[in-house]
């Protein structure tokens, strides 16, 4: 669960209104090239029906995905000329202001759930209604370190894992080293630490130790909007697709995970994604092998 927006995106290049996006959508289809997905969220009377269709081409559960009277969420987002730093220009949150999820029945039994960037309560909201999830993963942004963290803090000691980018670990640890980051963050509760670093991949800390995870060199990033929501989705699903032990499987679902978010960045919103195949993904991540093995 999470959002299912419109993204309107600014690059230096190019400007694309209302793509299909939030990180639910990444997330979403990210996973579903590994495992079935079932998505929660809302979308106002103005989403497009072809949007609909693009779930339902990735065999996404749309029982879980309400159409409400009002406007979609609608975020604008502008990068700079490096294409890291992003300014967001609008957040309307829209139909997600009065958004009560009721989880379908079909819904509860959810073995791996994955808790995307949303506002904390909606987050507690859907974990309430869950039986006996296996894996929880949490993610967040920045917005709501600021304007939700009591919420976000209550969160924290009901998920297994919890996945920020490095500027979200300082911000919350107020730490700048990112291994005693990393012990912090583990006092608040979730025993799966992951801190995205962009371009330089993904920092891991689990019960069995440290893992370093390389993001994929990509001679050309066309728009990273959704590539950590793409990330924490493959990864999850390639958990689910796995099964067992969570520990057995974690490494390689980092290294699918950060494969699935190349191709993200690699179009508008999720034009690229949406043309990938599995054996693409499979290419990506034995060439992602081969540059880290020594
Ligand atoms: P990422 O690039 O991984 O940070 O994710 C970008 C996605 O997050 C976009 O598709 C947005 O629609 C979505 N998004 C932006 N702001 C928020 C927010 N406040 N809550 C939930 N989703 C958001």
């Amino acid at each position: 669960m999470g959002s299912t927006a419109l993204d309107s995106i600014k690059t230096p290049n190019a400007e694309n209104p209302r793509l299909l996006g939030g990180s639910a959508s990444h997330a979403a289809i990210a996973a579903s090239f590994f495992a079935p997905v079932k998505l929660v969220g809302v979308v106002g009377d103005d989403f497009p029906k072809r949007y609909v269709q693009l779930y339902r081409r990735h065999k996404i559960d749309l029982r879980g995905l309400q159409i409400a009277r009002g406007k979609t969420f609608h975020w604008a987002g502008e990068y700079e000329i490096n294409m890291n730093n992003r300014r967001t220009l609008t957040t309307d949150l829209g139909v997600f202001e009065t958004f009560s999820p009721r989880l379908p029945q079909s819904h509860q039994d959810v073995p791996y759930l994955l808790l995307a960037n949303i506002a904390p309560a909606l987050q507690h909201h859907v974990l309430d209604q869950m039986r006996r999830p296996k894996f929880v993963i949490a993610d967040t942004m920045d917005l709501w370190l600021n304007i939700a963290l009591a919420d976000l803090l209550k969160l924290l000691r009901r998920v297994d894992a919890f996945v920020l980018n490095e500027s979200e670990a300082r911000l919350l640890t107020k730490e700048d080293n990112l291994v005693v980051a990393l012990k912090k963050l583990h006092r608040l509760g979730p025993r799966y630490v992951v801190i995205k670093k962009g371009e330089h991949g993904a920092l891991v800390s689990c019960p069995t130790g440290l893992f370093l995870a390389p993001a994929f060199p990509l001679r050309k990033v066309v728009d990273p909007t959704g590539a950590g929501d793409s990330f924490v989705g493959g990864l999850l699903g390639y958990l689910a697709s796995q099964g067992g032990s969570v520990d057995a499987h974690l490494r390689r679902a980092v290294i699918y995970g950060s494969a699935v978010a190349s191709f993200c960045c690699e179009g508008f919103g999720l034009t690229r994604i949406t043309r990938v195949r599995r054996q693409d993904i499979e290419q990506r991540v034995r060439l992602m092998e081969g540059l880290v093995h020594f």
